[in-house]
């Protein structure tokens, strides 16, 4: 799993994030919920080795992981604008983290075909980026960030720039996804809907701080504060 312990990031004065502590539990999938600036891209850049803390540590799977490099880490990641190589076919984007790491040329071949019979893209392999729909362009690239067996996965609102039926579709297939791979999953959305369909456990963030962490019904039964009462609660 991933325990994130006292950890801070400031801008100046500014408190980006301040002061987070939680634990994501092995083979999990956890919403990061909250409006825009609430800390939710920095915390997951943070997790990832993206970015630099002030205080706290970071641990992944029982070992302090504080200084360890994006690649040490072992961590798969979708973020909303990292595209796909528009040069490179279906087939060659989800290889390219193999290639890099020079696996066996036969591996990276049969990987790939799993990958995009896992994301339903069999027949889209020989395709170049730009002839794929945006909903079929993010399942290429969770694919290829699954291409190394991350042992966790982090999606930085994998869903946002896509049109609400789209979006649904996905949600389900992330959901179906997660229970065929079971990798410790933690994507970022302001969309509560999209937590609380998702999710099995939500962290609500507002101004750099963990305002509650539940699964989607300990939320909305039991709002921890106010913020995550008029947040998250129904709409009167
Ligand atoms: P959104 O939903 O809009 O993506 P977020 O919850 O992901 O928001 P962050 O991107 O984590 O928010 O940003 C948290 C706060 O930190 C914001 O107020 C942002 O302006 C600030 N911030 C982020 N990066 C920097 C930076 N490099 N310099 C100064 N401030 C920054
Ligand atoms: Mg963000």
């Amino acid at each position: 799993g991933i325990v994130v312990e006292n950890v801070a990031k400031h801008y100046g004065n500014f408190r980006a994030v301040d002061d987070v502590s939680l634990e994501i539990k092995t083979g999990s999938l956890v919403a990061l919920l909250g409006p825009s600036g609430s800390g939710k891209s920095t915390l997951l850049r943070i997790i990832a080795g993206l970015e630099t803390l002030d205080a706290g540590q970071i641990w992944l799977a029982g070992e302090n992981a504080t200084h360890y490099n994006v690649q040490k880490r072992n961590i798969g990641f979708v973020f909303q604008h990292y595209a796909l190589f528009k040069h490179l076919t279906v087939r060659d984007n989800i290889a390219f983290a193999m290639d890099l790491r020079k696996h066996p040329k036969h591996q990276i071949r049969q990987r790939v075909e799993e990958l995009l019979k896992l994301v339903q893209m069999q027949q889209f392999g020989d395709r170049y980026p730009s002839q794929l729909s945006g909903g079929q362009r993010q399942r290429i690239a969770l694919a290829r960030s699954l291409a190394v067996q991350p042992r966790i996965l982090l999606l930085d609102e994998p869903f946002g720039a896509l049109d609400a039926k789209v979006r649904k579709d996905l949600r389900v297939w992330l959901r179906n996804l997660h229970s065929e791979v079971h990798v410790t999953t933690v994507f970022v959305t302001h969309d509560q809907e999209e937590a609380m369909e998702v999710a099995d456990e939500i962290v609500v963030m507002n101004q750099g701080r963990v305002e509650q962490v539940g699964t989607p019904a300990e939320i909305y039964d039991n709002p921890a504060t106010p913020f995550v009462m008029s947040f998250i609660g129904p709409v009167n």
